[in-house]
Parts: structure tokens; C-alpha cells; sequence
């Protein structure tokens, strides 16, 4: 089946001068990876394609991918294709699609939302960055170095080094595809793991004021934290898998103020307690263990802790 759709996929983009690669805001290792390692992919495997970006590019993850070429908006003069990376509703979409002429959806979430002409869903697939590598099985796809450690980069990200449970052996298969492409694996490690002491501070300040409630831990970052420790609002769940891993707390939670949006970031985290269904209650979602939600005002905090201690006391 998924044989079939990279076929009719492969198909659509051979009808296709222009494309825009799309993913979800809030962009991860996983979306950026998706998104420049099917840039690539087109560019490698096509001729004479425009292939165009469109989101923010103003994340600090950007610089780790190395990327030379140009990230340019397309004008939609021509019809163009939308490719959609990593994103499982239409609201979650950075960009607009709406001049795309038609969609294609490649996504591992659990599917909500089929929004596209084509979708490619796989909510049992690692990460999009493993779907968009298991193309490699055709033998018409090529990438250069560049696109292989991109989509490297979205495995490792997303399954946290191969840990979490999500990954089998099609994320090892894929990774070995990636590998016979020979970036340097260990020179990318460092570009995604060397920390600042800067981030060592905020570990401090988060290990010194999260709050432990029944088995749930969680910290919360004022804008007032975020200045004091400089970093930015984006990075503020980053160190959510501090919490992670401690015996006495089976769900752990980052939340983030946004005085620009004038509401709270939460991602939630869990071991064995499906969190996505509360996270849609509480406008968000994403996959049984990982999800992100966001809250109108702190207000709203101890009902969600509620509905997180009633589903594991369940
Ligand atoms: P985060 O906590 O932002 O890292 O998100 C954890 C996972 O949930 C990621 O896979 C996100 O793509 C997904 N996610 C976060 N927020 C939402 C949302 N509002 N709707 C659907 N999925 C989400």
C-alpha cells in the first residue's frame, strides 16, 4: 500500500514544474528534516523542477542542516504542487495552501485530518523524515549527503536516538539508507547536541522550581523566567525530558507563556499514559505519548492536571 502511494506520488510531482514543501509551525527536528530532506529528494531525483519553501525559517534549528540553497516563497503563477510534511491538521499548517493547486499529506501523526488530494499517513512510522527515506526503496529516488542528513537528523529527533517506542526496524532500515549516503555522522551529533552553559542554567533554574503533583511533574516558564535566563519563548519545552525517565512521575509537562498570543504552551510527555485525547481537549494533539496543547490562561492548569491525574488513577 504505501508502495503504491510513493508510486502515485512520485507520479504527481513528475507532473509538476513548481512545488511547495510545507510543514507544521512549532517546527521540530522532524519537520524541518521532512521538509529539506524532500527538497532534496525532488532536486535530486527530477529535472528542471521549482521547488519552493514556505513557513518560518527564523528557528535556531535552521543553521543545523547546513542547507546553500535558496528558501524562496513561491508566487503561484504556475499551478504548483503543495507538499505538506509532518503535519496532521490543516490549522497546524505553516503557510497557506490554499493556492496549491493540489495537496499531498505526509505525515506520521494519528490521522484527524486527511487534507490532502494524496495522503500518505503512518501513524505507526518513527518520524515523516523515516516515510520520506523509505522512498529510497524506489530505485528512481536519489539524494545527496545533504538531504540524507537532514532526514537523519528528523529520525533522531523524533525518536530521541532511536529510544523511543516507535522505533523498528523500518527507522533502522531507513537510517541505513541515510548512512550509505556518508555525511559525517558525529560532526551532526554536535551540531544537535552541544549544549551552552546558558542551557545548563536553565536546567538548574527548571530542576529547582518544577512542581511535582501526584504523579505528574511539571515547570512552568514566565516570560519573566524566559528573560532572565535568555532564551526564547520557542526553546521553552526543550527541556521538557528533564522530567522524563523518574519513577514516581508517569506524565511530565512544559509550559511556556506567550505574551505574544496571550496564552500558554504546554508540551506533555508519558510513559504508558495516553496524553493526546486530553491534549485535544485542551487545543492540541499529537501521538499517545508526546503532545502539545495550549492553555488560555494558567487558569486552566489545575483542570488539566485533573484529567491527567484521572487517566492515570484510571
Ligand atoms: P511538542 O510538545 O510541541 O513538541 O509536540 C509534541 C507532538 O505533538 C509533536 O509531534 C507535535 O507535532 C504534536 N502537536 C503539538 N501541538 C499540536 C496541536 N495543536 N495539534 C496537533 N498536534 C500537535
Amino acid at each position: 500500500r504505501v508502495k503504491i502511494m510513493i508510486e502515485k506520488i512520485l507520479k504527481k510531482i513528475d507532473e509538476y514544474e513548481c512545488i511547495c514543501l510545507y510543514r507544521h509551525v512549532n517546527p521540530d527536528y522532524d519537520a524541518f528534516g521532512s521538509q529539506f530532506g524532500m527538497y532534496d529528494l525532488i532536486q535530486n531525483t527530477f529535472e528542471n523542477k521549482e521547488v519552493y519553501f514556505a513557513g518560518d525559517f527564523s528557528s535556531d534549528l535552521v543553521a543545523k542542516y547546513q542547507f546553500n540553497g535558496e528558501i524562496n516563497e513561491p508566487n503561484f503563477e504556475k499551478p504548483t504542487l503543495g507538499i505538506v510534511l509532518d503535519t496532521a491538521n490543516q490549522e497546524r499548517i505553516d503557510g497557506d495552501i490554499s493556492l496549491c493547486k493540489e495537496i499531498i499529506k505526509i505525515d506520521h501523526h494519528i490521522v484527524v485530518d486527511s487534507y490532502g488530494n494524496l495522503n500518505l499517513e503512518d501513524s505507526t512510522a518513527s518520524s515523516c523524515s523515516q516515510i520520506v527515506a523509505l522512498f529510497l526503496k524506489n530505485k528512481r529516488v536519489k539524494l545527496s549527503s545533504f538531504g540524507a542528513a537532514a532526514l537523519y537528523m528528523g529520525i533522531i529527533g523524533d525518536t530521541n536516538r532511536f529510544m523511543y517506542s516507535a522505533t523498528d526496524e523500518r527507522t533502522f532500515e531507513a537510517a541505513i539508507y541515510l548512512y550509505n549516503y556518508d555525511f559525517d555522522m558525529q560532526a551532526l551529533y554536535e551540531r544537535m547536541y552541544m549544549k551552552h552553559v546558558k542551557d545548563l542554567k536553565v536546567n538548574a533554574f527548571i530542576l529547582n522550581h518544577y512542581i511535582e503533583d501526584e504523579g505528574v511533574a511539571y515547570y512552568v516558564l514566565k516570560d519573566e523566567d524566559l528573560k532572565h535566563l535568555n532564551i526564547s519563548r520557542e526553546r521553552g519545552s526543550d527541556f521538557v525530558n528533564l522530567l522524563s525517565s523518574v519513577d514516581e512521575y508517569k506524565v511530565w509537562l512544559a509550559i511556556t507563556e506567550n505574551t505574544k498570543d496571550h496564552n500558554w504552551r504546554v508540551s506533555m510527555r508519558s510513559r504508558h499514559i495516553p496524553v493526546n485525547e486530553i491534549a485535544n481537549k485542551y487545543r492540541g494533539g499529537g501521538h499517545a505519548f508526546a503532545s502539545g496543547a495550549t492553555l488560555l490562561s494558567l487558569d486552566e492548569l489545575s483542570l488539566l492536571l485533573n484529567d491527567i491525574k484521572e487517566r492515570i488513577n484510571e
